[in-house]
This record gives structure tokens, C-alpha cells and sequence, in this order.
């Protein structure tokens, strides 16, 4: 494993974090007793950054980590969220203050634990700009002076939103999805430069774009164009007539990075956990990257629609289209 420092907080996090979205069946149903083993292998194999939601799986995620991770919480760095909840419910989103308040001490509950590490506004692009500004990072920092949290971050897809937000207020870090990887290196241009120069811990999630890049390709409900998704499933075909697996060559890529400090990928399987922490420290081939590369060229940096339409990011195309 390599350690990098995660921005002005000064952990140290692995380069691969766990991804503990699967746990909660957001890719289909995990099974409890392998998710178990592989949050374990992770953590015997090096892997100190857990990230969650009481999204992922309307809070089965946090309540399978939080089971999984007794008697190793000492050991790991657990970063959760609040303000996505459930689209279903009429309070599916609530960025208020009272809620942020009251999701924390429910997240500590079912992560059976009485400090979170880092704290973060989930997805801040279905909320108001002015309100998660003014009132939901300010809950969140009292939350950090209260000690039940140690930093404070944002989430989120649109990369404008999020440099805005991170420009208003002093956050330790940033957290995008799906923004560096074989297909979108959109947040160099938008926010590595940003978070750099202001010591912003950087967070890359979905290195294998929310499944396209791999075997198995996209879930049902993945919100890339269609082209897209089938552009990946060219480059899969590619890899494998040449005897290479797509996902390890996304995970060598998007490790790479030179910024950013843990790229989050998501797992519940011990399989995937050995794999992808086999890319650490490996150089893509060559040959085979320009190959891929050439494949995705058309479909490159194609971003869509998420949140509210005021904050989509200008040139995003409509989901799934
Ligand atoms: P991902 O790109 O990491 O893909 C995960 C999928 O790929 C899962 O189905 C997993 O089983 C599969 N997979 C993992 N390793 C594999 C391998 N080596 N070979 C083949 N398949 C493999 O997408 P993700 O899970 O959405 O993103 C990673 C994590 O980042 C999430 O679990 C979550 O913790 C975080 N995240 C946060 C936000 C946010 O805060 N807004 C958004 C997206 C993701």
C-alpha cells in the first residue's frame, strides 16, 4: 500500500480507499458475510479510508460497516455524510441545520462509534448554493468545535458547484465522483488546481466510472449516456482480447494521480479488494492505454445532468440519453 496526505487535515490515507457503497446493495445484493471479509482484507491489507453514506442502502450501508468494523475502528479513518437520504421520502433531501445535527449523532449510532473523521455534505449540488453555504457547513463546523467530527467536507458531481462552495468556505476537503478516470479528467481542469493551491484534500470516487469500466459494465440505473456506456464496453472487449482486465487498468490510471490523496472504490467482495489493491504503484501499459484511450476519444469528458437545474454544469447532456 501507499499513504498520501489528505490536504491541510494531515491524515494519512491509503491511495485506495473503500468504497462501502456496495455494502448497502446499491449495485445489487452484497452478501453480508463476504462484505464482512472483504472490509477485514482491506484493512490486513493496508487500506485505512472507509467512506459511507445514510444514503448507500437508506442506512444498510452504514449499519453492515459500523457491524464489520468492531474492534477495528481504531485502525481506520471513517468519513460519512448527511443531507442525501432517501429520494423517495419527502424529506429525501435536507440540507438544514437541525437535520445535519441530528444525522450525525444517527450516523455514530449505527457506526458504532463516538467520533466521525471526516464529515461531509453528500451531493451538495441537490441543495440550495446559498443555503449549504450559510447554514449547512456552518451546523457541520459547530459539529467539528463539538469534537463528534474531525473535518469537514463537500461532495458532489457538478464540479463548478463544488469550486464555488469551496471558494465561500474554509473546507479540509473535496470529494467528486466519476470526474477523474479512463473517461472524465474534467476535475484537473476545474478543481485540482483550486485544491492545491488552498491545501484542499482531494477525493476521487468511482475510478471504474460506477461499473462501466469494467467486465460487468453499468448498472441499470447508471446515469451516463448510452454512448458512453457503450464506447466502455468496446474498450472492455479490447482489453480482454489482449488478456488485460479493464477495471485494473482504470484503477492504474486513476492512481496515478498526482494530487489527489484516495481514490474511493467501491467493493464487497475480498476478489475485489485484492485486485484493486494489486494496481497500487503500477504503470498502465502503454500500448494498451493509447489503445483504450483511442476507443473512449468520442466519448470523452461527456458529463450529465445531477441535482437541481441551476446547478447542473453548463455543457451537461441529460442522463441516460
Ligand atoms: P466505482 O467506480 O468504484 O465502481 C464500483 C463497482 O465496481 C461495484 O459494483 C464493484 O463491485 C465493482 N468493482 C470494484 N472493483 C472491481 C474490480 N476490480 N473489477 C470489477 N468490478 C469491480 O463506483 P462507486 O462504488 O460508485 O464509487 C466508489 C465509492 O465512492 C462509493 O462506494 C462511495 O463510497 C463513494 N462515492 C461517493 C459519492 C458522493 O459522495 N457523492 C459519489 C459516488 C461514489
Amino acid at each position: 500500500m501507499i499513504w498520501k496526505t489528505l490536504g491541510k487535515t494531515g491524515l494519512q490515507v491509503s491511495v485506495v480507499g473503500y468504497g462501502a457503497s456496495p455494502l448497502g446493495n446499491e449495485f445489487g445484493p452484497a452478501d453480508v458475510a463476504e462484505g464482512v471479509r472483504a472490509v477485514h482484507a482491506a484493512i490486513d491489507q493496508g487500506i485505512n479510508y472507509f467512506d459511507v453514506s445514510p444514503y448507500y442502502g437508506r442506512t444498510l450501508a452504514e449499519t453492515r460497516l459500523g457491524e464489520a468494523l468492531v474492534g477495528y475502528r481504531h485502525k481506520v479513518i471513517l468519513a460519512t455524510k448527511a443531507g442525501r437520504y432517501d429520494a423517495a421520502l419527502p424529506d429525501g433531501f435536507d440540507f438544514s441545520a437541525e437535520r445535519i445535527t441530528r444525522s450525525v449523532d444517527e450516523s455514530l449510532r449505527r457506526l458504532q462509534t463516538d467520533y466521525i473523521d471526516l464529515f461531509q455534505v453528500h451531493d451538495i449540488e441537490f441543495g440550495h448554493k446559498q443555503q449549504i453555504i450559510e447554514e449547512t457547513l456552518p451546523a457541520m463546523l459547530r459539529l467539528k468545535e463539538a469534537g463528534k467530527v474531525r473535518f469537514v467536507g463537500i461532495t458532489g458531481y457538478p464540479l463548478q458547484m463544488l469550486r464555488d462552495v469551496a471558494q465561500a468556505v474554509d473546507v479540509d476537503t473535496i470529494l467528486s465522483y466519476c470526474r477523474y478516470n479512463l473517461l472524465d479528467t474534467t476535475l484537473d481542469d476545474v478543481l485540482t488546481p483550486l485544491a492545491r493551491r488552498r491545501g484542499i484534500g482531494l477525493i476521487n470516487a468511482s475510478p471504474l466510472h460506477m461499473r462501466v469500466l469494467t467486465d460487468k459494465g453499468a448498472p441499470e440505473w447508471h446515469p451516463a449516456p448510452r454512448r458512453v456506456v457503450a464506447a466502455a464496453e468496446q474498450a472492455a472487449a479490447y482489453c480482454r482480447q489482449r488478456g488485460v482486465d479493464l477495471a485494473d487498468l482504470a484503477m492504474q490510471f486513476a492512481l496515478q494521480h498526482s494530487y489527489v490523496a484516495v481514490t474511493l472504490v467501491g467493493m464487497s467482495k475480498v476478489a475485489h479488494v485484492e485486485r484493486n489493491i494489486r494496481s497500487v504503484g503500477v504503470e498502465p501499459d502503454p500500448t494498451i492505454l493509447a489503445g483504450v484511450q483511442a476507443i473512449l476519444a468520442p466519448v470523452k469528458d461527456i458529463c450529465w445532468q445531477e441535482g437541481r437545474p441551476e446547478n447542473y454544469e453548463p455543457g451537461a447532456v441529460e442522463k441516460r440519453s
